[in-house]
């Protein structure tokens, strides 16, 4: 089995860019990923939002940032394992680690953890009538938006996920119908405006989905009113549901490592208690913490400075300029 330097558990902007400064600087590096597609939340969860704080971006699509760091992380050649979910760790008698997928097993010398929010896990629609509609019009990770060119489409959701969505789904969409069981929207009030003035969006608060009706796919949903009972029917092609995703560290939770709730604890330069094993990006904590992108790749910094020391003594004392590497 191959044995990698460094092997990065997400492929998250934290993970990307800990890929691309990790190989730039010389170490053999593994990246895995447990969805099919790199980016974490940039692509998962806003792609069609505008991020406007990460240095060098003034303004900046998350997915065309995604894009970015992709290009980036690439351009020297680390080993890419999509599709599969790292669960089981196991310490080998030389130090170095043995990682484990359904699928493979992965050898190296260090493991750089960045797994975020944890494998997206959606918060499901609670009536059991959704459930032969999932992927068959009712969907918990949006596709493209090409994908709704010209449906008539239920968005689910209060937070700024729901308003993010039904906006750009507006767009290539016949209609869509904004679905919220309270009276007040938790995202953003010029989104809400938006939506609101918005010829082919209709709003429908303290309402919820009662039942999902159709054949093989889904063809309508049935909204019930909180307020008198009052039952309306919507014809749908598809639903979105943005109900919001649950951190889960999955089986990450079982390797020993210091934990605070669902976020792993690190110290100094990212080190977790477990020799080798190093943490960044949303999913560590430390005192001040902030979740955010650029607090992420400075992590990325201090992790990898101190992991190429801890592979090679003799180059302990940093990273070296990228900008005295030859590169092409
Ligand atoms: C709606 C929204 C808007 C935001 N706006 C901003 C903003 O404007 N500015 C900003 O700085 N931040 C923003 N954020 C936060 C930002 O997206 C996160 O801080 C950032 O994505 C964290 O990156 P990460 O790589 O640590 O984790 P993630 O992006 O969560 O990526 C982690 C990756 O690890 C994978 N993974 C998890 N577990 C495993 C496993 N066991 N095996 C293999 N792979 C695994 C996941 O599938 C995922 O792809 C926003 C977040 C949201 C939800």
């Amino acid at each position: 089995m191959d044995r990698y330097d460094v092997t990065i558990i997400g492929g998250g902007p934290v993970g990307l860019f800990g890929a691309a400064l990790a190989s730039l600087h010389g170490m053999k590096t593994k990246l895995i990923e447990s969805l099919p597609q790199l980016g974490g939340q940039l692509y998962t969860l806003y792609p069609e939002k505008y991020v406007y704080d990460v240095a060098g971006f003034p303004k900046v699509l998350a997915k065309d940032l995604a894009e970015q760091l992709i290009d980036q992380a690439l351009r020297y050649h680390p080993t890419v394992c999509l599709s599969q979910t790292v669960n089981d760790l196991e310490m080998l008698d030389d130090g170095a680690y043995r990682v484990h997928t359904l699928s493979e097993s992965h050898e190296s010398r260090t493991i750089l953890i960045t797994s975020g929010l944890g494998s997206f896990t959606p918060r499901k629609l609670p009536q059991a009538s959704a459930e032969p509609f999932v992927d068959r019009g009712i969907h918990y990770f949006v596709p493209a938006m090409s994908h709704f060119q010209g449906q008539r489409v239920v968005v689910v959701g209060g937070g700024d996920s729901a308003l993010d969505w039904a906006l750009a789904i507006a767009e290539p969409a016949a209609h869509v119908t904004l679905v919220h069981r309270r009276g007040e929207f938790r995202g953003q009030q010029e989104t809400v405006r938006q939506l609101e003035e918005h010829p082919r969006v209709s709003i429908r608060t303290f309402s919820e989905c009662a039942e999902f009706q159709g054949g093989t796919r889904l063809e309508s949903v049935v909204l019930i009113d909180h307020r008198d009972k009052s039952q309306h029917v919507v014809v749908a092609d598809a639903v979105v549901a943005a109900l919001g995703f649950l951190p889960d560290l999955g089986a990450l939770k079982t390797w020993g490592l210091t934990l605070d709730g669902s976020s792993i604890v690190v110290e100094g330069p990212m080190r977790t208690n477990r020799p080798g094993i190093y943490a960044a990006g949303d999913v560590v904590a430390y005192e001040g913490k902030e979740k955010l992108i650029a607090t992420g790749f400075g992590e990325i910094g201090n992790a990898l400075g101190h992991i190429r020391g801890y592979l090679d003594p003799k180059k302990r004392g940093g990273l070296p300029h990228s900008s005295n590497i030859k590169m092409d």
